[in-house]
């Protein structure tokens, strides 16, 4: 049990469970990208740690880069994405993956696609450490997959509570 910012968290996914997960999605990744060098596109801040290990396992070119995107949820159900660190390489015509560290409601998701879609890549695939299907309402195909996890609030592994958090080496589930 861990206690971040007075919310009490439980462990959800182990470190050794994740590291060998990982292990094999990057395997899947370089079997599928037999030929062909990847352009990366990681989602900041929470998926910085899954990329640097991911990254790891990918026995293929890879050229990464890191984009940062804020959303904001107002009083009403639609949720509004900004930018505020964009892509700085062109990925025209570029075999490109991207990796999100979750996707909850998929809006994040649904954004950076269609964004990434309109400067026309080779291919377009989508890896995430996590997702929560119970509340994804999007049609984007998540292509590697980590985990499916209930809806509860989770922290670790690059994933915070109000910054903090991320440095835990494995994924705690809020208790409520
Ligand atoms: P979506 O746009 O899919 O609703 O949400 C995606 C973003 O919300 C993620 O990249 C992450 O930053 C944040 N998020 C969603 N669920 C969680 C969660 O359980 N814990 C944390 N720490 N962040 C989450």
């Amino acid at each position: 049990m861990i206690t971040l910012e007075d919310i009490s968290f439980k462990p959800l996914i182990e470190e050794s469970i994740l590291k060998s997960r990982i292990q094999e999605i990057g395997k899947e990744i370089t079997a599928d990208y037999t030929g062909n060098q990847l352009h990366i596109i990681s989602v900041l801040n929470g998926a910085f740690m899954f990329t640097a290990d991911l990254v790891r396992h990918i026995q293929r070119p890879c050229n990464i880069q890191f984009i940062r995107l804020l959303s904001y949820q107002g009083t009403h159900s639609s949720g509004k994405i900004t930018e505020i660190m964009g892509l700085n390489e062109s990925i025209r015509g570029k075999h490109v993956l991207i990796v999100e560290d979750i996707i909850d409601t998929g809006l994040t998701i649904e954004y950076l696609y269609k964004t990434i879609v309109s400067h026309e890549p080779a291919s377009l695939k989508v890896a995430t450490l996590l997702s929560k299907p119970d509340m994804y309402r999007g049609n984007i195909k998540i292509d590697y997959l980590g985990f499916a996890i209930p809806n509860h609030f989770v922290v670790g592994y690059g994933l915070d509570l109000n910054g903090f958090g991320r440095n835990l080496p494995a994924i705690y589930q809020a208790i409520n």
